[in-house]
């Protein structure tokens, strides 16, 4: 595209979890099949610099750039939607402001100036903002403002969008995205709260552009029209957003809508070229009609909020469509599993995943799981901590450590078979301080990795501390768990696989921040089609007739 970068800014209103990161990641993915450049940011209006210290049941999965950002797991959705890595500079937080700001102040960068939220912590804003549109790359750059249009905390951005989109001018619009609640006793649509919501913005200074409604069912004749009228819209800038099947129906559902023409029409984009889904839409006929279905356990101790393991479910899907099959995941609470139970709650499944994770809770479980997938030849991938209790697992079955453990969960084990990595024992900070982001591993000739990757060198996304302890690679090479990828800097072990097994593989890495629609996971597709020949079964004519 000829000329400057244009900013999009989405915004929500009446409540939160309407998902703004998946319009805006659907709009996004709409501009980019139409042959733009875009990014997506996300501005989140709390105090942590980031979310790494961030308990799941807080805010779901921590989503790891390739730059070894923590991040919000809206990011997650624009790399899946649109296959373009994001970066640190793409999820900026309140103490992420602030903290520069008081950098500055202590550098004497203000030159005695008083520090104040406006210019200052505004302009700090605007500075990230623009700081993506001016890498020169970018046709569009789509910044996702956190929180509800109102709360006190993101006064500070939408202050910044004000000023921005007085700034730029035409390059600028602010898209709202709002609920229409449904009154089951009149069976009506109401749309005063997002009326309310304008307001709030309006009294802010901020006209929305566009409106994206949220609705569990269609909008009546004329409500469009209505709501132009009271939110000073035009009535095509009234996108009505129904809730869809899957997420990945979203951007097709925004473009009957007219949500990508709408958008460059007021960024006044001419003669834009026309939308090709072609790929997109080849994967959701696989994803809707599967040929099979497969059962596979996910083994984790936030499986209650499943938006702890959000790019682990996506990836599985992602997955299933590839191999044609439709994955159901039987969440499995880790806590929950003993000896006695495990085969009650496993036996059945195709294929068995062990989840990430920190501290003691529940890792006895995840042992659990992981002796029965080992012994019942079930599929097994673990990932992170799975895969560090599946080291320990097979320490204390197969080689007879008792008492095998990794030092973050008993530092006094006789058998440290996971202990902490020598850089990490100086530091204090606990934030940004893991071993983060996407580190080199070559894999061993003809291992399981090996076909799956098809290539001897990879790279893949860190997130932790601790790891294999080396003083025991040859003990347990000879009893069956070889190391089958490794740090060719490091020598750290960065994959296991257990020989006499069909498919067993620990990853010390997460393969699913990679993990896209257009290109989903080779170790997700391989561990899927393990579990379909484990145990898959064709799904029924019925079924497939009612998904048709
Ligand atoms: N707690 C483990 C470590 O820090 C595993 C981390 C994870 O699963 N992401 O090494």
């Amino acid at each position: 595209m000829t000329g400057s970068t244009k900013y999009i800014f989405v915004t929500g209103g009446v409540t939160s979890s309407l998902g703004k990161g998946i319009i805006s990641a659907s709009l996004a993915k709409l501009l980019q099949a139409r042959g733009f450049t875009v990014t997506i940011q996300k501005l989140d209006p709390y105090i942590n610099v980031d979310p790494g210290t961030l308990n799941p049941y807080e805010h779901g999965e921590c989503f790891v750039t390739e730059d070894g950002a923590e991040t919000d797991l809206d990011l997650g959705h624009y790399e899946r939607f649109l296959d373009v890595p994001t970066s640190k500079a793409n999820n900026v937080t309140t103490g992420r402001i602030y903290q520069n700001v008081i950098n500055k102040e202590r550098r004497g960068e203000y030159l005695g100036k008083t520090v104040q939220v406006i210019p200052h912590i505004t302009d700090e804003i605007k500075a990230h903002v623009q700081a993506l549109g001016r890498k020169g790359i970018y046709d569009f750059v789509i910044t996702e403002v956190g929180g509800t249009v109102g709360d006190i905390e993101s006064l500070p951005y939408v202050e910044a969008m004000r000023q921005l989109k007085w700034q730029k001018g035409k390059d600028c619009i602010t898209i709202h995205l709002t609920l229409l609640p449904y009154l089951g006793t009149t069976g009506e649509l109401k749309t005063k709260p997002t009326q309310h919501s304008v307001k709030e913005l309006l009294s802010l200074g901020v006209q929305p552009d566009v409106l994206v409604c949220r609705t569990e069912h269609p909008m009546q004749k004329g409500m469009k029209e209505k709501i132009a009228l009271f939110c000073n819209v035009d009535a095509n800038a009234v996108i009505e957003s129904r809730d869809a099947d899957t997420i990945y129906d979203v951007p097709l559902l925004m473009q009957a809508e007219g949500l990508d023409q709408v958008v460059l029409q007021k960024l006044g984009v001419a003669n834009s070229p026309d939308v090709d889904l072609t790929a997109w839409q080849d994967f959701l006929r696989r994803y809707k009609h599967p040929k099979s279905e497969v059962h596979i356990g996910l083994v984790g101790k936030y499986v209650e909020l499943k938006d702890a393991y959000k790019s682990i479910k996506e990836a599985l899907e992602h997955a299933g469509a590839e191999n044609e099959s439709k994955v159901h995941i039987k969440w499995v609470h880790s806590e929950k599993l003993t000896p006695k139970n495990v085969a009650k709650h496993l036996g059945g499944l195709s294929g068995i995943l062990v989840a990430p994770g920190f501290g003691h809770r529940g890792i006895e479980g995840k042992i659990e799981a992981i002796k029965y997938a080992r012994e019942n030849k079930v599929p097994f991938l673990g990932i992170c901590l799975g895969m560090q209790m599946a080291v320990i697992e097979f320490g204390r079955n197969v080689l007879g450590y008792d008492d095998a453990n990794s030092t973050e969960m008993n530092a006094d084990t006789k058998h440290p078979v996971i202990a902490m990595m020598e850089e990490q024992k100086t530091i204090e900070n606990k934030g940004g301080t893991m071993r983060l982001g996407a580190y080199a591993c070559k894999l061993a000739e003809g291992s399981t990795a090996h076909k799956v990757y098809g290539r001897k060198d990879i790279t893949e996304r860190h997130r932790h501390r601790y790891e294999f302890n080396n003083e025991y690679l040859e003990a347990y090479k000879k009893a069956g768990m070889a190391p089958t990828g490794v740090n060719p800097q490091t020598k750290l072990v960065e994959i296991v696989e257990v020989k006499d097994h069909p498919w067993f593989v620990g990853v010390q890495f997460h393969p699913e921040y990679r993990s896209t629609v257009m290109k989903p996971h080779a170790l997700f597709v391989h561990f899927v089609k393990a579990a379909m020949q484990h145990g898959g079964t064709p799904v029924k004519q019925e079924a497939e007739a009612q998904q048709a």
